[in-house]
């Protein structure tokens, strides 16, 4: 997609009361279908909606291996649960380190509490908003065991500095691709670099099936243990014996249904991911030189899959933060939501207040998570601003939402829009 850009409009914008950039409704179109419908019913008269018992779950692994290039996939019930089967088949311990974004879902930080370990963030690069791998040096010690990627946005970290590192120091690399749906790195798509990889389905991502996760690898033996550690460590192989758990695993299978659905809707990623790659490009070429902005860049050698598209107001070129921008933005009828999570994980309550269980004592409670500094990552969610996108968005969207962009931030940057 290739759009001209007009000139700025000279009136002014809508939030001092001109037109609004955004005039017509944004595109949409239904996630699901007949292809569901058709897995489902198939799912359903199997008469039986357990993955041991039926062929949808097997199906979809060895289809979801066969698409990313791993050897192994093994299918689970959620992102979250995905990043805990790591964890756990991983060996991660009470009081073992993992390091982590501090920008990023739940779901990469409590699997790390869970298994005793204790969560350490480290800082981002400021336009990539990923693991900066020279902030991920400085937080090993003997205590780290693994270090969990995040692909934020469906943009890669730095893979080649982060598995070097990993390697140098011993350290499991966990990739969570839980935004990174069709992102590739080197050419290949991300979960094939770490020793693990996790997907999740969940109704937000680039697909969906409700609920559920995946878990790539490529080691038959950490395979085996990631389905264990879906499964109550019940050992289902025909020649073993199922009740002998060896550690401690929950229950995070994945049903026939979920899987019925998150066939059909991997069939659809390539398109969900072309799709979204052609608007956002056409974004930003739109946007590119807006005064006071900065958009998002991708990671060298990654071809980003536009989970969401932050971009970065800097309050000294325009006179205003990023709740102001997001303001005239939402007055251009344009959807966005300023800071994404708000604050970085490190200073919820769950870690400044040590309230993961009602009592102690929880390896994570010696560290002081009120000193835990990442400047970059502060300052990222301070100003950042963030626009949905979604496949079905239209080029009259891109052009209309590049417009009301750049008539907010030329309004600002010309000293109009500050206050008092
Ligand atoms: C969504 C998400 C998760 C958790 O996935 P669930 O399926 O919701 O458990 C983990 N990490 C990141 C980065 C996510 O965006």
């Amino acid at each position: 997609m290739t759009l001209v850009r007009g000139p700025v409009r000279s009136e002014p914008p809508a939030i001092a009361g001109g037109e609004k950039a955004k005039r017509t409704p944004y595109g949409s179109a239904p996630r699901y279908g007949d292809e569901e419908l058709a897995e489902l019913r198939e799912a359903l008269e199997q008469n039986t909606l357990f993955y041991a018992q039926g062929r949808k779950v097997h199906l979809l692994e060895a289809e979801f291996a066969a698409r990313h290039g791993a050897k192994h996939a093994i299918a689970c019930s959620s992102g979250t649960a995905a990043l805990h089967a790591a964890c756990t088949a991983l060996g991660v311990s009470p009081g073992d380190e993992v390091i982590v974004s501090p920008i990023t879902d739940m779901g990469s930080i409590a699997p790390i509490l869970y298994q005793g370990a204790v969560p350490v963030f480290a800082d981002l690069t400021p336009r990539g908003y990923t693991l900066d791998p020279a902030a991920v040096a400085a937080r090993v010690t003997e205590k780290t065991r693994a270090v969990i990627a995040v692909h934020l946005w469906g943009n890669a970290c730095d893979l080649s500095a982060l598995r070097a590192l990993c390697d140098a120091h011993g350290l499991f690399l966990i990739e969570d691709c839980a935004q990174a749906f069709g992102c590739a790195y080197d050419g290949r798509p991300v979960g094939t670099f770490g020793h693990a990889g996790c997907y999740s389905y969940n109704e937000f991502k680039h697909i969906s099936c409700g609920d559920g996760g995946v878990v790539l690898t490529d080691d038959a033996d950490l395979a085996h243990r990631l389905r264990l550690s879906t499964d109550k460590a019940y050992d289902r192989r025909p020649a073993a014996l199922l009740r002998q758990p060896a550690f401690l695993a929950n229950n995070y299978r994945m049903t026939e249904l979920q899987a019925a659905v998150a066939r059909a809707q991997l069939r659809k990623l390539d398109d969900i991911v072309a799709r979204r790659r052609r608007w956002c490009g056409a974004l930003s070429a739109l946007l590119a030189g807006t005064p006071g902005v900065t958009l998002p860049e991708p990671t060298p050698g990654c071809d980003p899959s536009w989970w969401f598209f932050l971009l970065r107001v800097c309050p000294e070129a325009l006179g205003a933060d990023a709740d102001a921008f997001a303001k005239a933005l939402k007055a251009e009828g344009i959807r966005n939501s300023a800071h994404y999570i708000g604050k970085p994980i490190y200073a919820y309550p769950l870690f400044t207040d040590h309230s993961a269980f009602e009592r102690g004592p929880h390896p994570y409670e010696a560290r002081d998570y009120t000193r835990e500094s990442c400047p970059v990552a502060e300052a990222i969610l301070e100003t950042g601003v963030m626009l949905p996108v979604n496949e079905a968005f239209t080029e009259t969207d891109c052009v209309e939402i590049a417009a009301g962009v750049r008539r907010a931030a030329a309004w600002f940057a010309s000293g109009q829009g500050r206050k008092g």
